[in-house]
């Protein structure tokens, strides 16, 4: 099999199922139980969590786990709209966000709330200035993604963390850094945000785990899950103590080798460019800035198809996101490409295991396709 979807999810490597099963057998304890079994797990927790702390820049009392990266930005989402209750009902985002958020910011337009939703240029970038312009004195939340999923534009969050602080320094932002984390660098001291979500499952760590960065100007957060009192009484519930623990590794063995790690992710990509680029009729779609993203269209070649037919190769390749199973995606539209050339998006993503031979054996089957089958847009 070749993987070329490490955006959809990441393969997980050997020492972090190990981790992991260690947690499932020998140390199955309940960190709130008063014995060594339940203490020594409690204080694995803390150092698993100083360990993604560590790595996403902030402090482990800042950092709460979550069952993944769509509960991370509900959850802020949530908790910036309580607290910003009296400054307004206003937020501001992009139509390009994960349906994570999307679909929460459309909730809060149920509940009244105003939403403008930001449109990229062709290319997917949205600019700082664009984003505080549409900011009002009555903004409650800016919520924009470090790196887009489908295309890997990265997002200028630290410049509208600036520019906001001069704005309107009540409007808190959230950023879904669930593509950035460990892919671009960045750190949440420099960025300036309020909220920042990760999730596990795109850098090797298991699915069903995140983490929530909660920074100091959120003033007693509003609690997701009221109960037992863990992570600091915001987050209740018994700690996914295995899943935790392979986030850390995931985490710790990404660090590990990290500078070369995006290094040949870039190379990949600049490798990946050129050979896509040699098939005709393929264009390149966005200019996405991180490492492991690139889209695609072979223009006239409905995207549905081509995965399709390079799935039946044992060839892992998106049409978008993953998450959006087989529906238009709303980022594609949302760039108004011509229609044929958005009826044909692609994107391929890479990890640290990615070869220059994947990337062969890929080009080769999208030359075939393009060759073989009639284009039917
Ligand atoms: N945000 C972005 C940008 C994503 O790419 C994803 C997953 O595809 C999510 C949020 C949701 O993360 P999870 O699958 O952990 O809920």
């Amino acid at each position: 099999m070749i993987y070329l979807d490490h955006a959809a999810t990441a393969p997980v490597p050997q020492a972090v199922a190990d981790a992991m099963y260690a947690v499932l057998t020998a140390q199955f304890g309940n960190p709130s139980s008063q014995y060594p079994l339940g203490l020594e797990m409690k204080k694995q927790v803390e150092l698993w969590r100083k360990t993604v702390a560590d790595a996403l820049g902030c402090q482990p009392k800042a950092l709460f786990f979550t069952s993944c990266g769509t509960e991370g930005d509900n959850w802020s989402i949530s908790a910036a709209c309580w607290q910003n209750r009296h400054v307004g009902r206003h937020i501001v985002t992009t139509a390009v966000e994960h349906s994570a958020v999307l679909a929460c910011c459309r909730w809060m337009e149920q509940q009244g709330y105003e939403v403008t939703y930001l449109a990229p240029d062709q290319s997917g970038n949205i600019s700082a200035a664009q984003v505080l312009e549409a900011v009002r004195p009555d903004t409650a939340l800016v919520s924009t993604m470090l790196v887009n999923n489908e295309l890997g534009t990265v997002y200028p969050v630290g410049d509208i963390a600036r520019g906001l602080a001069a704005k309107n320094p009540k409007t808190l932002l959230h950023t879904d850094a669930v593509q950035g984390f460990l892919e671009v660098p960045f750190s949440a001291k420099t960025l300036g945000a309020d909220f920042i979500t990760v999730s596990a499952h795109k850098i090797g760590g298991p699915k069903g785990v995140g983490a929530l960065y909660i920074g100091p100007r959120v003033r007693n957060p509003r609690p997701l899950l009221a109960g037992g009192g863990q992570e600091s009484g915001l987050r209740a519930g018994t700690e996914a103590t295995a899943q935790i623990a392979g986030f850390a590794r995931a985490v710790a063995l990404r660090q590990e080798r990290l500078n070369q790690t995006l290094a040949h992710l870039a190379e990949i990509k600049t490798y990946a460019a050129e050979r896509l680029s040699a098939i005709p009729d393929l264009k390149l779609v966005g200019g996405g800035g991180a490492p492991h993203i690139l889209a695609a269209a072979l223009v006239g070649w409905p995207s549905q198809n081509i995965v399709n037919d390079l799935g039946s190769q044992g060839i892992c390749i998106s049409a978008g996101s993953a998450c959006h199973q087989g529906r238009p995606s709303h980022v594609v539209a949302a760039l108004h490409l011509p229609k044929r050339t958005a009826g044909s998006v692609i994107r391929l993503s890479f990890g640290p295991e990615t070869t220059r031979d994947d990337i062969d054996a890929c080009a080769e089957a999208l030359r075939r396709h393009r060759n073989q089958r009639l284009p039917m847009l």
